[in-house]
């Protein structure tokens, strides 16, 4: 197949913005696991810049590039003529798919939402002998990954709320869908409508999330505005755990993943650096943190679709945890603590949690030693 972009030209003054100086090399994960420059986004730019020039067409054999971007938009950072790397792809991608160009697992993606209400096309799930669709205060959100990938971090958050008494209820959630948008699809208006009426149902004044991403459509995506009408307050789980203390500390070596989800693109680096400092005096940052942050390289479908780079990306950042010698990694995202505890390597001893399996874990310890000291 062999075909111009038809409607990324309303993007021609961005793509040409790019003067393709390579500042942005050294922030894609893709590039430092490859070390092709095709991947990173100066490539990907000057590629876009040939078909707008009609020296190049677009073409089944530019998937492999176009497609393989976990949208960290660490490139965007570091941009200085300011190019909005994953704005551009997600235009391009809609205009590849709607020619029939598409990597097959971003396809299968989205046939799964037309018959499944998850991503992994999972049959139903207990939800961790909970309260669900009830009347309460706060709805909790787990998300995909959560639910059917990463189900102790989920369990845990649960579990760290019960210790902190709050009123809270799970839904009979569905996908958000909001990855759809990343790969050139259309979120799913029948999945958007589902969540809204559960969560009107329950009353809830806040939503909390356990995945980010879904935070992210939740608060950006249109499809999502009469949820944002509900007028409730839509927070991260890092977020609401800020205003909490925990009767815990750890004399542990412990760091902070800064997932791009919660970082880069919603901005919230200090919630998830509050609380760990609370039960973690020895923390310790990482070199590259905050809006400097590695990528895991799960994210952008790429995890599914390319999952040796995948992989490949989370070690980089692994290494990073070696470094400054932590015996703990926590991180804010479901799919980050996937990646990265899927990419450790057996010498790598420090262990990989989300904030609210640690507290969780230390919470235990401290259990059992008062369990210990009972008469
Ligand atoms: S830093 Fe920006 S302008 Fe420079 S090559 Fe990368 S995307 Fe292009
Ligand atoms: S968004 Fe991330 S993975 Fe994609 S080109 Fe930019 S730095 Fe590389």
């Amino acid at each position: 197949m062999v075909e111009k972009l038809p409607g990324s030209r309303d993007f021609y003054d961005r793509i040409i913005r790019c003067n393709n100086c390579g500042f942005c090399e050294a922030a894609c994960p893709i590039f430092k696991a490859t070390r092709r420059s095709a991947l990173n986004a100066r490539g990907k730019m000057i590629i876009l810049q040939d078909i707008l020039a009609d020296r190049q067409a677009i073409c089944d054999e530019l998937i492999e590039t176009l497609f393989q971007c976990t949208f960290c938009s660490g490139c965007t950072t570091q941009c200085p003529a300011g190019v909005n790397v994953p704005e551009i792809l997600r235009a391009v991608r809609k205009d590849m798919v709607n020619i029939g160009t598409c990597h097959a697992a971003f396809k299968g993606m989205d046939q799964v939402l037309d018959k499944h209400p998850n991503i992994y096309a999972a049959g139903e799930r207990e939800r961790f002998g909970r309260k669900v669709n009830q009347k309460a205060e706060i709805v909790f959100f787990m998300g995909c990954v959560g639910q059917y990938r990463e189900e102790d971090a989920v369990e845990a958050a649960l579990d760290v709320m019960d210790h902190l008494r709050v009123d809270y209820t799970l839904i009979e959630e569905v996908c958000c869908s909001g990855v759809l948008e990343d790969i050139g699809f259309a979120i799913h208006d029948d999945l958007v409508r589902k969540n809204v009426a559960l969560v009107r149902s329950t009353g809830a004044k806040a939503l909390v999330t356990g995945c980010p991403y879904c935070l992210r459509t939740f608060k950006h995506r249109a499809p999502y505005q009469p949820l944002r009408d509900l007028g409730l307050e839509l927070l991260h789980i890092s977020q609401f755990l800020t205003q909490f203390d925990f009767p815990v500390q750890t004399h542990l070596k412990v760091t902070y993943h800064d997932p791009c989800d919660l970082a880069r693109h919603a901005g919230i680096y200090e919630a998830p650096r509050q609380t760990i400092k609370k039960i973690a005096p020895n923390f310790v940052e990482l070199p590259n943190r905050r809006a400097n942050s590695l990528c895991c390289g799960a994210g952008g479908g790429v995890r599914g679709a390319y999952p040796r780079n995948s992989l490949s990306m989370a070690r980089q950042r692994l290494k990073e945890v070696e470094e400054v010698g932590a015996d703990i990694l926590l991180t804010e995202c479901h799919s980050c603590v996937h990646n990265l505890s899927n990419a450790r390597l057996r010498r790598q001893k420090f262990e990989i949690y989300t904030t609210s399996q640690f507290i969780r874990r230390l919470l235990e310890g401290q259990a059992l030693v008062a369990a210990n000291k009972a008469p």
